[in-house]
């Protein structure tokens, strides 16, 4: 359900050990729950899924015709260059000015990546040593906890509670782990909360950043899925966010293009020149015609995004309307792809999925499987098709 089923293989090479480091990685919690989907799915009974993450709208037109166009170019065959080609990175730039206002140098702080979960998880092997400490929000997508296992560094939860809008008590942090602790994660607006952060909440985490000295990597992916008017800020338009930190950005969510691998990371030169030096060395860059492709993303029309976002909002109402009038009350998030609420009854939030599983033929994520925090809370995805979305709450509505 979060990509990573094969990790319960049980299958055994005789004298084969996998690596400290992949033992390290927290247990996967949702292979009861995909068990009895597949289970279901076999009896034949119509599962509708609203644990993934992942558009089901298709890519705007003029970004696959860009993209159709520049493979025909055999210049376009070669290898890239992990930095990415020059008129994608002054796109980014442009990008940054025009929705944010932030200035950004295309030649030393912007680096394309082969999707941002590619930067992201590989950010902690340019920041951290063996030893250093990470700290990483807990409930979080998974990537931020993993990359730092495999950089050898030692991740240090920061829980998000409601009581704090789901945004980390920073007091909460031990100096010890502060002084350790080489890089923050943060991610707003927030996967799997929803939360979104403000300007004062930045500023504190900036504080901190330079009290102990450590670099800030905040996830940006959902800065422009965002409801009624609303519109996310970029940590970089803090006037000290670029001397503290860089910012991963995505044109997956926002353009439908998650199967594309197409993002960047930007701001701090000092952390962008040491990503970019260890991906030299560990890919080639992105398929040029896919960074055509993305340029023609974001200089192109915006009108199939504001559509696409519209969507979104239309199945968020649905189903926070369509629940409370079955008496679950749930608040409507201001952005991202989710919907984060707390459990109804008294049952553990795996418990409670399974049952709505089971009952509804219905998937929602249990809040547990993202970290321990997310237990009382469950997820749901708003990328399943309008229809299936309003005969989904009609189900969850009976089962309550
Ligand atoms: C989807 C998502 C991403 C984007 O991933 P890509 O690798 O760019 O497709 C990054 N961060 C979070 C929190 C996400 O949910």
């Amino acid at each position: 359900m979060v990509g990573v089923s094969m990790a319960t293989s049980t299958a055994k090479l005789p004298g084969f050990h996998k690596a400290e480091r992949l033992k390290q990685l927290p247990p996967y919690l949702f292979v009861e729950i995909d068990k009895a989907k597949r289970k279901l799915q076999a009896e034949g009974k119509d599962v509708i899924d609203l644990g993934v993450g992942d558009p089901d709208l298709p890519t705007p037109p003029h970004i696959i015709e860009r993209l159709k166009a520049a493979a025909d170019n055999p210049a376009n065959h070669r290898y890239s260059f992990t930095e990415g080609i020059k008129p994608l990175r002054e796109a980014i730039a442009r990008w940054y000015d025009r929705r944010f206002g932030v200035a950004l140098n295309p030649d030393t702080e912007v680096l394309p990546l082969i999707g941002s979960k590619e930067g992201i998880a590989n950010f902690p092997l340019a920041v951290a040593n063996p030893g250093d400490a990470v700290l990483v929000p807990e409930p979080c997508y998974p990537p931020y906890r993993s990359g730092t296992v495999f950089a050898g560094a030692e991740p240090v939860d920061m829980p998000l509670l409601e009581d704090n809008g789901f945004f980390p008590d920073l007091g909460d942090i031990s100096q010890k782990a502060a002084r350790r602790a080489k890089a923050m994660f943060l991610n707003y607006p927030n996967n799997p909360t929803a939360a979104v952060a403000t300007a004062e909440q930045f500023q504190e985490a900036i504080d901190m950043a330079k009290t102990f000295g450590f670099a800030i990597a905040h996830d940006a992916a959902y800065t422009e899925v965002a409801f009624d008017g609303y519109k996310p800020m970029s940590f970089l338009q803090l006037p000290e966010g670029k001397a503290v930190g860089i910012e991963f950005h995505s044109l997956s969510k926002t353009y439908n293009m998650t199967g594309w691998r197409i993002g960047w990371a930007c701001g701090n030169a000092a952390l962008i020149g040491a990503l970019s030096q260890l991906k030299t060395n560990l890919d080639s860059g992105i398929f040029q015609p896919i960074q055509e492709a993305g340029i023609a993303a974001l200089e192109g029309d915006q009108a199939p995004m504001q559509q696409t976002i519209a969507v979104y909002q239309e199945r968020r109402n649905l189903i926070v309307d369509g629940l409370a009038k079955a008496g679950w009350q749930v608040s409507k998030p201001a952005a991202s792809l989710y919907i984060w609420t707390r459990v109804p009854t008294q049952e553990s939030s795996i418990a409670f999925a399974k049952r709505l599983l089971e009952q509804a033929h219905v998937v929602i994520t249990p809040g547990v499987g993202f970290g321990p925090s997310g237990e009382g809370y469950v997820r749901f995805s708003l990328t399943v098709p309008t229809d299936r979305v309003q005969e989904a709450v009609g189900r969850l509505a009976k089962a309550l």
